[in-house]
């Protein structure tokens, strides 16, 4: 299975790493290693001194597709769950600089921390999703899905006209505003609509 991921979904997110907004998704993947095993810890890797939490909803792909039509979305998905898109922020700033794949900031080894789905027949409204991510029991960011540039089903159809989709890939939607660096000790918790998804460790 394969990680899609759309990076600058969010105005606020946008403004506040002083990015361009994009004129079409900016994409990229992370590889299966990337997934954090269940009830495991994230631990800082010994290579970046700044890692950044962005708490994402994610899309669970469950039929094969390709050039899928926008209106047609829907059947491609029945699950819809919360991640973290862990990035290493000061290498990825290293090599944005350089115009260089930004792999090595986004898809080492336990850069994905996927929690748990909601069967979207008992989502009141896709376009209305709030989340939010709580450090240490505080809230660091809340979303709702209606303030995506992209909605869920046109990401589905662009990232279709590249990318084969297929059975459980997963697709992490974008981070809103309030990402911060993570310490060893902290404590994340995510929630969808109030309802817990994850919790997890930094080590
Ligand atoms: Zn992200």
């Amino acid at each position: 299975m394969k990680i899609i991921c759309i990076g600058r979904n969010y105005s606020d997110h946008i403004k506040e790493l002083s990015n361009e907004r994009p004129k079409e998704p900016i994409v990229f993947i992370k590889p299966d290693s990337s997934i954090i095993a269940k009830n495991q810890n994230f631990i800082i890797p010994e290579f970046s001194d700044e890692i950044h939490h962005e708490v994402e909803l994610v899309v669970k792909i469950n039929k094969v597709g390709k050039y899928i039509d926008e209106s047609f979305s829907n059947n491609y998905y029945n699950q819809i769950g919360l991640g973290i898109d862990f990035t290493a922020r000061d290498i990825q700033n290293k090599l944005k600089d350089k115009g260089h794949p930004r792999e090595k900031s986004k898809a080492f080894d336990n850069s994905c921390m996927v929690g748990d789905f909601i069967n979207v027949e008992e989502i009141e409204n896709i376009s209305n999703i709030n989340f939010e991510l709580k450090k240490n029991s505080s809230i660091v960011q809340s979303g709702n899905s209606s303030n995506m540039l992209w909605k869920i089903d046109e990401i589905i159809s662009y990232v279709s006209q590249y990318f084969t989709l297929k059975i459980g890939d997963l697709i992490f939607t974008g981070t809103p505003s309030g990402v911060s660096q993570v310490i060893s000790g902290d404590f994340l918790e995510g929630f969808i609509n109030s309802k817990k998804m994850f919790s997890l460790k930094i080590k």
